[in-house]
């Protein structure tokens, strides 16, 4: 039987379709990120279908049972805490060994933070490259070399506790003019971007007590 791969909201609980719904409530088991977290938006909208973890330090052999269970004829989705799976979240290995036994899988889009950030971003997006979360230590600076005659449009996920330093790193690389967005919050009550060059969303970051919530970063380097 077949394995789910579904979104659940960013933030918005009303940002969930009605096929992944309707899945999420056909299925005979739910993987989940993380379970506790999941529960509440299933609890949300009356979803009682059995939840079993599946995560980043899951083990092979939580892995194979759960592809055991598909093929021997339970339906699975997989969900993540938030947004789509696989997507800067745990998925992809699970979909590799769910293809490699024959398991059909189905994608069910919905929200993700980074296509979200794009379309309300006003940088062009036509051609995109989306580098997840950034390297902490081995390959950062490299990667900010190889960014600085970047064409297309950069998109990247960070921590709120990290963005200053990360921007502030980034302009010794990359030209005055490049243009920053921020997406912070998106689907939130608090959702905002902040839009300007570089040192511009430098300063108005800087002038804040404390930066909070969770942020998505786009960046046009260098226009075309
Ligand atoms: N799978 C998710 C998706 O499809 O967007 C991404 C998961 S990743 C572990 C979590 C990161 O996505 C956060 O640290 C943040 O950078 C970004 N993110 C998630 N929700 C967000 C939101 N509502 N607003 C801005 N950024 C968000």
């Amino acid at each position: 039987m077949p394995l789910s791969i579904v979104s659940t909201p960013i933030g918005n609980l009303e940002d969930i379709t009605l096929r992944a719904l309707r899945t999420l409530k056909e299925v005979d088991f739910i993987c989940a990120e993380d379970t506790r977290t999941s529960k509440k938006l299933l609890d949300h909208y009356n979803i009682t279908a059995p939840l079993t973890s599946f995560h980043a330090h899951s083990t092979d052999q939580k892995r194979e049972a759960i592809v055991r269970r598909m093929k021997n004829g339970e339906s699975a989705a997989l969900i993540s805490d938030a947004g789509t799976p696989g997507i800067s979240d745990p998925g992809w290995i699970l979909i590799r060994d769910c293809i490699a036994s024959e398991i059909q899988v189905i994608p069910i889009p919905g929200a993700s933070a980074v296509l979200s950030a794009l379309v309300g971003s006003g940088l062009p997006m036509d051609k995109f490259l989306y580098l997840g979360f950034l390297p902490l230590k081995k390959g950062r600076q490299t990667l900010f070399k190889q960014l600085a005659g970047e064409k297309r449009t950069v998109v990247f996920y960070e921590s709120p506790k990290r963005i200053v330093r990360t921007l502030e790193q980034l302009s010794q690389y990359v030209p005055e003019s490049t243009q920053v967005v921020i997406a912070r919050e998106l689907t939130k009550m608090y959702e905002e971007f902040i839009r300007g060059d570089i040192n511009h969303v430098l300063d108005a970051l800087k002038e804040r007590f404390s930066i909070k919530g969770e942020i998505v970063v786009l960046l046009r380097i260098s226009a075309k």
